[in-house]
């Protein structure tokens, strides 16, 4: 080996903490290696968390670490919340590690949203983390966009993560090009998130020439203008009444299963969105079934402006029965969504 080539093994080892291998090669090749040198990696190792390998190459070296300077180092890894090292360095000097301490730690860390040092501090006690904290680290790591860890704490509390903070989360994640938790993290939420944050994420992921990412989100926005959702409004005779509409008549109606014509009562909703499709009538069914009772009603199509249409729903005032009819046979403009047959 040339000398040049023994130098860089020799710092190859001592970067990856074999200081002994590199004491070694120094004696049998003649390379310098002063203690100096010896004792700023040892020092590096400590503040990197190696205790074991500091001790390991301080023996190599013949240099002789205090154990007072070995105490302040576990001190200072609780402090810096490197608890996996603070553990292992006690154990290592025979120390244990102080109860309170980690515990106060670990709601320290939680409090962070870094779950992983917090959790293992409460292991490390043999202590459940409490709710609350765990709760406070969940909403931590939302706002960092980091869904699954923000899933696991919740999950750990036994609590359902609340939309507000799942849709905070996907907005993040959107924002920087995470187009796979944004979308699980609106999933979750029971949302949508929008053609423009998913745009903004598209461009995103092809900046950084993810292109799959890329068409994933692009995908995804052309979804959103595909089914945007129908909102369903109810609204009063007499707001109805001060709406564009010059006439806000559905004609006469009967009951078909008492033949009453008379006492017929309506109720009238403004619906964000006419349906377009076999599917969004489905979908507007649902909604007029699920949110209001109602499984049988007229819509009136873009009639209130910006496409909104009207519906119309009547319930016999004698029977009850919707299965109220228009009289007249004329239904041009209107389309029917008669009631489905639940199975
Ligand atoms: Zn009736």
């Amino acid at each position: 080996m040339t000398d040049e080539k023994v130098t860089a093994y020799i710092k190859k080892c001592l970067d990856a903490g074999r200081m002994a291998e590199a004491i070694d090669t120094a004696k049998v090749t003649g390379a310098p290696l002063s203690n100096e040198e010896l004792n700023v990696y040892i020092r590096k190792y400590l503040d990197n968390g190696w205790m074991h390998k500091a001790i390991e190459g301080s023996k190599a070296g013949g240099i002789d670490i205090p154990k007072d300077v070995l105490l302040k180092y576990v001190n200072k890894y609780l402090e810096d919340e490197k608890i996996y090292s603070a553990l292992d360095a006690s154990r290592i000097i025979g120390i244990p590690l102080p109860m309170e301490k980690i515990a106060f730690i670990g709601k320290e860390c939680l409090h962070k949203g870094n779950i992983s040092s917090g959790l293992e501090a409460f292991k490390i006690i043999k202590e459940k983390p409490p709710e609350e904290d765990l709760i406070i680290c969940g909403n931590m790591c939302f706002k960092d966009g980091r869904l699954s860890d923000g899933l696991e704490a919740y999950k750990l509390a036994n609590k359902a993560p609340p939309a507000d903070e799942l849709t905070i989360c996907g907005n993040i994640c959107l924002n920087k090009g995470q187009i796979t938790p944004g979308l699980e993290a609106y999933k979750l939420a029971n949302k949508t998130p929008t053609k423009e944050i998913l745009r903004i994420c598209g461009e995103a992921c092809l900046l950084e020439k993810r292109t799959d990412d890329a068409r994933k989100a692009f995908v995804a926005a052309q979804k959103v203008d595909e089914s945007r959702t129908m909102d369903v409004r109810e609204i009063s005779y007499e707001e109805l009444k001060t709406s564009r509409i010059d006439n806000p008549c559905f004609g006469q109606k009967y009951c078909s299963d008492c033949e009453n014509r008379i006492i017929i009562k309506e109720r009238y909703f403004e619906v964000s969105r006419c349906p377009e499709t076999k599917e969004d009538e489905e979908k507007l069914d649902k909604l007029m079934k699920t949110q209001y009772g109602v499984s049988h009603f007229f819509i009136e199509m873009d009639i209130l402006g910006s496409g909104k249409g009207l519906i119309n729903c009547a319930i016999c005032g004698s029977c009850g029965s919707q299965n109220v009819v228009l009289s007249s046979g004329d239904d041009a403009g209107y389309m029917e969504i008669k009631k489905r047959k639940m199975d």
